[in-house]
């Protein structure tokens, strides 16, 4: 795997369909979404294998945790809440029990 890939790694390889969500926040001061520096315009990171190990999620995880990282990163951006917060939510509501 070389070059620039998508923030925690590519479709072909993790199922990961969230282009660049998980590598973006919801600023809750300006209620903008802010991205991470090194992800460019195509959604991809630049320094994808010099990545922070919080960033290699993908790696030690199956497609089904990886797929649920990406569908709670694109939520909380489309929520406008963050991913803790918004697993709070969840963890109190009937849908986790
Ligand atoms: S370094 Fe930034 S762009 Fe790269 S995977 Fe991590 S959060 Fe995404």
């Amino acid at each position: 795997m070389g070059g620039v890939q998508r923030g925690v790694g590519t479709s072909e390889d993790v199922g990961c369909e969230c282009n660049g969500a998980c590598c973006k926040r919801i600023n809750l001061e300006t209620n903008e979404v802010e991205a991470c520096h090194y992800l460019t315009d195509d959604n991809l990171c630049s320094i994808y294998e010099d990545r922070p190990i919080a960033c290699r999620i993908a790696e030690y995880n199956t497609s089904e945790m990886t797929a649920m990282h990406c569908y709670l990163c694109t939520l909380s951006l489309k929520m406008r809440v963050p991913v803790p917060v918004l697993l709070d939510h969840l963890k109190q509501s009937d849908i986790t029990n």
